[in-house]
């Protein structure tokens, strides 16, 4: 039986990269019984997707079972609103937090696009409102307004542009004005602050908002303890740690940036301050590099898991999905259009 349902060929592809992930500490230490006792959840949530004309995509922070399990694609943010808006289904299932979710609707406003926890939150999301934003940009008439991906719908529909950790700093240097706006990642602030010192190019950063709850835990005093015990390792960073983390870590980008960076390292070990997702997502992709254990979990994300997905899926036509109104959709879509239009040399 067990090999009956292994012998399908999403449960192999399952199998192959499902084995490739060792670290017992997160739990995600996989037994040939565990993935056969997945197995059969995985192929009924994978023909369930055919019946019902769906898509499933998936963040890099989502478990392991869901990546190489029933996601059709995985990316960070950007890539899968990009994603979303490239698909031919007309359903969109899509397994991360509730600012990503309304961000593929934005850009879908037909197709209909499901959370499978229905909310999940995000500490740099839920960090900003609409009238402190206002308010700024009543303080700073002349400034240029950024808003991070990672903020609400009703935010991005006030902002000037959307950016995301791949393009912020580019879009930063790139803006003509001395005085920028930029919500709701304080972290990520004080980082373009250090960058354009750098590059010996003058301009404020006012910022207001919050941290992520995730990347804020990583410490300098981690991060030397680790290059201590483990010279050899490379640390890498997101742009949504401390200042200090990223200063001194060997290389601070996206999710995409860390994947790309690993990938094409001559190093073999390395500590990744960031989600354990990921983490997972590098030592299925890099089975020859070892990755320290330091992870550290986005309780929102992993609120994503099969049983909620397969109801979804079973559930498809009673459920009403994201809701924006016509007016925020074409307000927010002005911010993301005008960081397409910014990046477009980039792409
Ligand atoms: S990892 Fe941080 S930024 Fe990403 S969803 Fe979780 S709380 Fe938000």
């Amino acid at each position: 039986m067990q090999k009956d349902i292994l012998s399908k060929d999403n449960s192999k592809y399952l199998f192959d990269n499902l084995t490739k992930i060792t670290n017992i500490i997160t739990g995600t230490y996989f037994s040939l019984e565990e993935i056969s006792n997945i197995a059969e959840q995985v192929n009924k949530i994978n023909e369930l997707k055919k019946e019902n004309d769906a898509l499933i995509l998936a963040h890099y922070y989502c478990s392991p079972k869901i990546l190489f399990g029933v996601a059709d694609f995985c990316g960070d943010s950007y890539a899968l609103a990009k994603k979303a808006k490239e698909a031919k289904q007309k359903n969109i299932i899509f397994c991360g937090v509730t600012f990503m979710a309304e961000t593929a609707k934005i850009l879908n406003p037909n197709k209909k696009v499901i959370l499978p926890p229905m909310t999940a939150g995000c500490s740099l999301a839920n960090g900003i409102t609409v009238d402190e934003v206002l308010a700024l940009r009543k303080q700073y008439p002349n400034a240029k307004t950024l808003c991070y991906i990672n903020s609400s719908a009703e935010v991005k529909a006030v902002c000037d542009t959307c950016v995301t950790s791949g393009n912020v700093f580019k879009i930063v240097e790139n803006t003509k004005q001395d005085q920028i706006i930029f919500v709701p990642d304080l972290y990520m602030a004080k980082n373009i602050e250090f960058y354009l010192k750098n590059k010996g190019i003058k301009k404020e950063i006012i910022a207001a908002g919050a941290t992520c709850c995730v990347h804020d835990k990583f410490t300098l005093t981690q991060l030397k303890e680790i290059k201590a015990k483990c010279p050899e390792a490379k640390i890498i960073s997101h742009p949504e740690c401390l200042p200090e983390v990223c200063t001194n870590s060997d290389f601070v980008g996206s999710t995409a940036g860390m994947l790309k960076f690993v990938k094409e390292s001559s190093a073999k070990t390395f500590a990744v301050f960031s989600e354990w997702g990921l983490i997972n997502m590098l030592e299925a992709q890099n089975p020859e590099k070892t990755f320290l254990s330091c992870g550290r979990i986005c309780a929102s994300m992993k609120r994503n898991n099969l049983d909620n997905i397969e109801n979804t899926l079973k559930n498809l036509k009673d459920l009403q999905g994201v809701t924006l109104n016509e007016d925020l959709i074409q307000k927010a879509k002005q911010a993301i259009d005008n960081m397409f239009k910014e990046t477009e040399n980039d792409r």
